[in-house]
């Protein structure tokens, strides 16, 4: 009688997609697409690229499902898991660096309990590049020399706002339009000037890429008025001065949201 032996469990790598377009995919994370079986994604990334980058692939839509309705984390690390057990070379595609908010921690974890082997290839996040990519560097002599990246998913406690008031590096948010209201309130509260300059940086490297510019005093007007939704990378501090803005300076932005502030 002969037993059958035990597929040898298939490779899983995390690939870090970058922000979305294609030039900012790394060497290795195309390298990975092109060899996979399985390619699990969703929304953030290069989604739009993946018939061509993973030519051998079957894709899996974790994000968004037939009728809108997306995964549970513990859905997708199931998902990866059975591909892998079943001898797949999966990819799984994460937006921007995944171990940045992305919860590929979680997905690493839960490979390792079934003894899958697994690769983590950075990507390039979205806290600093789309911020780049609207002329804002994080840091700059003489304006900041640290930078702090944070989640809106949940509000910060006091601590936090505290913390953040007192270290004064660039703040960076992800996550952060649902929870702006709590987030400049919080550092109002906590004694953060109301001069300090903001950027919300909507969509970034798409074609309807767009920045808006205010204060922390102006911002939730001058979002609301401009209807910023999500996906959005938020900016806080002095370096914003130095973002592209097309004909006005963003200081003229500034100045201008300020105006109207003090107007209504
Ligand atoms: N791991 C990702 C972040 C995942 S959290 C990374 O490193 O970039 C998802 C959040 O990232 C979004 O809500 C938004 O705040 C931000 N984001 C990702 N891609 C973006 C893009 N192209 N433009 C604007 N924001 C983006």
């Amino acid at each position: 009688m002969t037993i059958p032996s035990p597929v040898t469990p298939g490779q899983v790598t995390l690939v870090g997609g970058g922000p979305g377009t294609l030039g900012l995919l790394t060497v290795a994370g195309t390298a990975a697409l092109l060899e996979a079986e399985v390619v699990l994604y969703d929304r953030l990334g290069p989604a739009a690229h993946l018939a061509v980058l993973a030519p051998h692939a079957q894709l899996v839509d974790v994000g968004k499902r037939p009728g809108n309705h997306a995964l549970s984390q513990n859905d997708i690390n199931d998902l990866i898991v059975a591909h892998a057990l079943r001898g797949s070379t999966v990819v799984r595609l994460k937006g921007g660096d995944p171990f940045v908010f992305g919860r590929g921690s979680e997905e690493v974890l839960a490979c390792h309990a079934r003894g899958i082997p697994v690769t983590v290839i950075s990507g390039v996040t979205s806290a600093i590049s789309v911020p780049a990519a609207a002329g804002i560097p994080l840091t700059h002599r003489g304006l900041s020399h640290a930078f702090t990246v944070i989640s809106g998913h949940a509000p910060l406690t006091e601590r936090e706002l505290e913390g953040l008031v007192l270290l004064g590096s660039t703040i960076v948010v992800l996550m952060g339009v649902g929870t702006l209201p709590t987030l400049t309130q919080g550092l109002l509260r906590h004694g953060m000037t109301g001069d300090l300059p903001v950027a919300i940086i909507e969509r970034g490297f798409s074609d309807t890429q767009r920045t808006t510019i205010a204060t922390l005093a102006t911002v939730l007007g001058v979002a609301a008025r401009a209807s910023v939704s999500s996906p959005a990378v938020l900016v806080l501090g002095d370096v914003v001065r130095l973002a592209y803005t097309g004909d006005e300076s963003a200081e003229e932005l500034i100045v201008r949201a300020g105006e109207f502030h003090a107007r209504s």
